[in-house]
């Protein structure tokens, strides 16, 4: 039994898909006018965790992840009205025109989801190629007497849709008290949001514009991801993903849109990834602490420890993201692929040798770990237990050939969440007799460290050995 922990209930909750072994998510995506930071890619593997689980457990699923790529303000939060669009900004920036901008990061993001092997989405429809679909949205809106018109657009008057606050747990009363948003005259209520906005003030020279009943104009930021998942996945989500950042104004207007729109229930379980930091502090340029997928890849990590690095770390907890997790992560990798090349290596005979209840017990445990609202620390702590019994048969010469093929089909079936183990067998080098002989001796030494429980000196030798291309399988 899958649980997740639903961000509009705050519980955990069993899994009940809409349509039986068919899972439909929607997960919001990268606004295309600057480079994402690793932080950003947290919450798409978060996502990517969701779906991959949910296949190795048998689901068909479909995953829809948005590509924002109209202009909006550049601050997010469109309850100020302050603030230039974003796309503009980068366009006058980068001298390219908003279009190019678009593209150029959108490709950029694209191919960091494929570096960090995220797993292709069904589709990743952009805004800008879903407006009369949005139209459409705004005008039922318009039908059902929710929104309103003001000199600058259409805006959803939230006072008709009292679930409004439910997800973020933002009631007006304490929306009010806390707030510092610009005043728009116009507006009933200044949490009002727009669904159309009209070419004047200034947007007045906004550079993406669309014909509209309202007159020339473009979106509200929140309409894109009502109006396409409701293409691409229906009325009702199984899963709605994002950043802890999108809950609030963003997934909190989307509810009121679909919901009036459609008048359905929109998603059913909401996941919302918690907020990355970086040695503790926001993530930020001016703080020298905002890295890109590429600015790590160049400083030499590996982006299987950058993958692996977001996966297990639990998606509700606070992850402080440091380089010293990189190489810790780069460790654990090292530590599955060494044990799979002992495993390909190992001497097998003929014994009866236990392994297929080892697999079988350590699948339960790892499954009991995930379906446990991904909790993908117990998951990975039944698989650190699984080596150390594995790898005492192998020391023992206790395996066969069918355990060996029983250990590495479970952990390729594994492999299609994880993505960050080796499966080739690395042949023994060709060595010259004096490098034969350098081994021999750096073997010799190494066993005596380990006799003497050494441990930092023979890994150091490990290390040293490895370098060479030396394969090692630690025998007793
Ligand atoms: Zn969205």
């Amino acid at each position: 039994m899958f649980q997740i922990y639903n961000s509009m209930t705050k519980k955990k909750e069993v899994f009940k898909p809409v349509e039986e072994g068919k899972v439909r998510i929607y997960t919001c995506g990268p606004t295309v006018y600057s480079s994402a930071h690793v932080g950003n890619f947290s919450a798409f593997l978060m996502a990517d965790l969701l779906v991959r689980y949910l296949k190795y457990k048998g689901n068909e699923v479909k995953w829809i992840m948005n590509i924002t790529d109209v202009g909006h303000l550049t601050d997010d939060n469109e309850l100020s009205d302050s603030g230039e669009d974003k796309m503009e900004a980068a366009s006058k920036r980068e001298n390219k025109t908003v279009w190019e901008i678009a593209r150029h990061y959108e490709e950029l993001f694209m191919k960091d989801l494929k570096t960090l092997k995220a797993l292709p989405a069904f589709k990743y429809p952009r805004a800008t190629e879903h407006i009369p679909e949005m139209i459409e949205m705004v005008k039922s809106l318009e039908e059902k007497g929710v929104v309103y018109e003001t000199s600058d657009g259409i805006y959803f008057d939230i006072s008709k849709f009292p679930k409004y606050g439910e997800l973020s747990g933002n009631t007006l009363d304490a929306l009010q008290a806390g707030a510092r948003v610009e005043v728009n005259e116009d507006k009933r209520s200044a949490f009002d949001f727009a669904v159309w906005k009209k070419l004047t003030g200034k947007n007045e020279g906004h550079i993406m514009k669309w014909e509209s009943p309202w007159g020339t104009g473009f979106p509200g930021w929140h309409l894109e991801c009502s109006a396409m998942s409701k293409k691409y996945l229906g009325e009702t989500l199984d899963f709605h993903t994002g950043g802890e950042d999108n809950r609030f104004p963003h997934h909190e207007s989307e509810i009121a849109q679909s919901e009036t729109a459609n008048g359905k229930k929109f998603v059913n379980y909401w996941m919302h990834k918690s907020r990355v930091v970086v040695n503790n502090e926001k993530m930020s340029k001016s703080l020298g602490n905002f890295f890109t997928v590429q600015d790590l890849i160049n400083k030499g990590y590996s982006a299987d420890s950058i993958r692996f690095t977001f996966l297990s770390a639990h998606y509700r907890s606070k992850l402080n993201f440091t380089e010293e997790q990189l190489i810790e992560s780069q460790k654990t990798i090292d530590k599955f692929n060494d044990f799979i090349q002992a495993v390909l290596k190992a001497e097998t005979s003929g014994s009866d040798d236990g392994i297929p209840a080892i697999v079988k017990s350590t699948k339960q445990q790892f499954e009991k770990g995930m379906d446990d609202d991904l909790n993908i620390s117990v998951a990975l702590a039944s698989l650190f237990g699984f080596i150390k019994a594995v790898k005492k048969k192998i020391d023992s010469g206790d395996i066969s050939e069918a355990g060996k093929l029983a250990v590495i089909d479970f952990l390729k079936d594994l492999n299609e969440i994880f993505m960050v183990f080796d499966f080739e067998e690395k042949k023994n080098k060709e060595f010259s007799p004096e490098e034969q002989k350098l081994i021999d001796d750096l073997t010799e030494q190494r066993n005596k460290f380990r006799t003497e429980k050494n441990w930092a000196e023979a890994d150091r030798i490990r290390d040293e050995l490895v370098k060479m291309g030396v394969n090692i399988a630690d025998k007793k």
